[in-house]
C-alpha cells in the first residue's frame, strides 16, 4: 500500500516592535541577561499589563498579507500552567478570539529546495491555507549548564505571532517552500526579520500518514521547535518514514510530542498524549478586548507594501525578466530593490539581471549591504548595448568590477578592451585578409556565403577579438 503525508505548520514569529507586549520594556536581545525587565514582565504581583498597539498593527498587517480574515473584536485569554520561564504562571495569549482568521499562503516555486525546483515549476501553483494568526507574549530563555540552569528574563513578555496552517502540506518540500515563501511575506511587511537561525522564527510541525486516497486524516505527531528551514524538512523526511514503516510493520502511531535530534538524524518521544495539559484557558481579566475597526485596521492598511509575487509580476512585464529572473531577485527584498536602483530608466533590466543573478550572486552570497554602486551594472550594460565592448568581454569587465568595484567604463580602458571601431583601421585588417584568404573569397563570391565567416575570424584573431563584428561584416560584404 502507497502511503502519504498530511502536514500542519505551528510557526511562531517575533514581531518588530520597540517595546515589549504588555510593558515599555525594550524589545532587544543580546543584552546582558534580566536588564530589559520590570514588574510586569517578571509577573510581580500586582503588575498591570497594557498592550502594545504596534504589535497588534503589525500582526494586522501579517493578517492583511496573508489573505486573513481581520477579525472585528479580538480579546486576550490566560494559558496556565507552570513553569520556570514564565513567572506568573499563565501566558497571556489569544484562544478562541484571535486576531487574523483564515488566509493563505501560495508557495512561491522558488522558494522549494532547489533539487526538486523542475517538477515544481511544471506544475500548477499550490496555496496553503491558513486557520488563525493570534498574538502573544514570548516566554523568558532557559539555558542548561553541566550543574545549574541560567534563565534571561529579557526574552520574556516580547510580542510574539503564531501563525497556524491547516494540514495541507504532503512533503518535507512543501514544508520547506512554505516556511520559506513565510519568511519572505513577513521580511516584505517588515514586521519580523523571522531568521530561524537566530530564534526569530521557531516552528512546531504536526505531521501524519495516511493511505493514499483515504480522506480521513490519521494519527499526529507534533515535532517541537525546529530552528532551521532545513532541519524542519529533515526532520519530517525522518518522521514520515518513520511513521510509514511503523504501519507497514502492523504497528500504530501514538499521538505525541516528539523532539528532533538534528545531529543525530532522528526524533525521539518528548511527552504522549496522556501527559497533556490542561491550560484552563479564561479571559484575561486584566485586559479589555480589542476592537481592529476602530482605526488599527486602516493604519495597518496603510503599510500594505508591494508583495513579492506582485514585485515578481511586475519584474516580468514592466522590465522584460523570464520568470525564474524575476523570482529569484523578487525572494531577496534587498537584492530586487538593488537591481531595481541599477535599472533606473535603462532598457537593460534583462542583462543586468543576467549579471547579477549567474556573477554577482555567485561571488557574493550577502547582498544585505552590498558594496558596488548600482549604476555600474547599467554602464556596464550600456558599454554593450552601444557596441563598445562584446558580451564576451563583458564577463571579463564583469569579473573584474566584482573584485575591484572600479568603474565598467575605467576597466575597459585599463584593460584596452575598446573595441575597434574606427573605419580606417577596419578596413585595413579587412583588405589584409581578403589578400590572405583567396579560397574562401572565391567560394563567398561563388554564392557560398558561409566563407566569409573566415574572414571574420581573421580580422578578429588579428584585432584580439576587439573589432566590432557588426562592423567588420559591413566592411567585408562592401569589399567582396
Ligand atoms: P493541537 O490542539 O494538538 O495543537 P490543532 O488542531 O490546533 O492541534 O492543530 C495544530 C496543527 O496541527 C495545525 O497546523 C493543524 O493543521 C495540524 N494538524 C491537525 N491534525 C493533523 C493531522 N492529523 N495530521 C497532520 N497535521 C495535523
Ligand atoms: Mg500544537
Ligand atoms: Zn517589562
Amino acid at each position: 500500500m502507497e502511503y502519504e503525508a498530511v502536514i500542519g505548520l505551528e510557526v511562531h514569529a517575533q514581531v518588530k516592535t520597540r517595546t515589549k507586549m504588555f510593558c515599555g520594556c525594550k524589545n532587544e536581545y543580546g543584552g546582558e541577561p534580566n536588564t530589559h525587565v520590570c514588574p510586569v514582565c517578571l509577573g510581580l504581583p500586582g503588575a498591570l499589563p497594557a498592550p502594545n498597539v504596534e504589535a497588534i498593527r503589525q500582526t494586522i498587517l501579517t493578517g492583511l498579507m496573508l489573505d486573513c480574515r481581520i477579525a472585528e473584536v479580538c480579546k486576550f485569554d490566560r494559558k496556565n500552567y507552570f513553569y520556570p520561564d514564565q513567572a506568573k504562571n499563565y501566558q497571556i495569549t489569544q484562544f478562541d478570539m484571535p486576531l487574523c482568521i483564515g488566509g493563505g499562503v501560495v508557495l512561491d516555486k522558488y522558494a522549494f529546495p532547489k533539487e526538486v525546483q523542475k517538477e515544481v515549476y511544471a506544475a500548477a501553483e499550490k496555496k496553503i491555507r491558513l486557520n488563525r494568526i493570534h498574538l502573544e507574549e514570548d516566554v523568558a530563555k532557559s539555558t542548561h549548564y553541566a550543574t545549574e540552569s541560567g534563565i534571561d528574563f529579557n526574552r520574556c513578555g516580547t510580542p510574539l505571532m503564531e501563525i497556524v496552517s491547516e494540514a495541507d502540506m504532503r512533503t518535507p518540500e512543501e514544508a520547506f517552500a512554505y516556511l520559506t515563501t513565510l519568511k519572505r511575506i513577513l521580511n516584505y511587511g517588515d514586521v519580523s526579520d523571522a531568521d530561524m537561525e537566530k530564534g526569530q522564527m521557531r516552528c512546531d510541525v504536526n505531521v501524519s500518514v495516511r493511505p493514499v486516497g483515504q480522506t480521513k486524516f490519521g494519527t499526529k505527531c507534533e515535532l517541537k521547535n525546529l530552528n532551521s528551514i532545513s532541519g524542519a524538512r529533515r526532520a519530517l523526511a525522518y518522521e514520515i518514514q518513520r511513521q510509514i514503516e511503523t504501519v507497514r510493520g502492523g504497528g500504530v502511531i501514538t499521538q505525541e510530542t516528539r523532539r528532533w535530534d538534528d545531529a543525530a538524524g532522528q526524533t525521539y518521544v518528548m511527552r504522549s498524549k496522556e501527559d497533556a495539559h490542561d491550560y484552563r484557558y479564561f479571559p484575561d481579566p486584566d485586559l479589555l478586548p480589542v476592537r481592529t475597526d476602530s482605526g488599527l485596521r486602516a493604519e495597518a492598511e496603510a503599510r500594505l507594501p508591494e508583495l513579492p509575487r506582485q514585485k515578481k509580476e511586475r519584474l516580468v512585464t514592466a522590465l522584460g525578466l523570464s520568470e525564474y529572473q524575476a523570482e529569484v531577485l523578487a525572494a531577496d527584498k534587498a537584492l530586487g530593490d538593488y537591481f531595481e536602483v541599477a535599472v533606473g530608466d535603462t532598457k537593460h533590466g534583462a542583462a543586468i539581471a543576467n549579471y547579477i543573478i549567474n556573477d554577482f550572486l555567485a561571488t557574493e552570497p550577502d547582498t544585505a549591504d552590498i558594496q558596488i554602486p548600482a549604476r555600474h551594472f547599467s554602464q556596464l550594460a550600456e558599454l554593450v548595448s552601444d557596441g563598445k565592448i562584446n558580451s564576451k568581454q563583458a564577463k571579463e569587465v564583469l569579473a573584474e568590477m566584482l573584485v575591484s568595484r572600479e568603474e565598467p567604463a575605467l576597466i575597459v580602458k585599463k584593460k584596452g578592451l575598446e573595441q575597434v571601431t574606427d573605419l580606417g583601421a577596419l578596413e585595413a585588417f579587412c583588405d589584409e585578409a581578403i589578400a590572405a584568404n583567396p579560397k574562401s573569397v572565391a567560394d563567398y563570391q561563388s554564392g557560398k556565403l558561409g566563407a566569409i565567416n573566415a574572414l571574420k575570424g581573421f580580422v578578429m584573431k588579428k584585432t584580439k577579438g576587439q573589432a566590432n563584428p557588426a562592423l567588420v561584416d559591413e566592411v567585408l560584404k562592401k569589399k567582396l
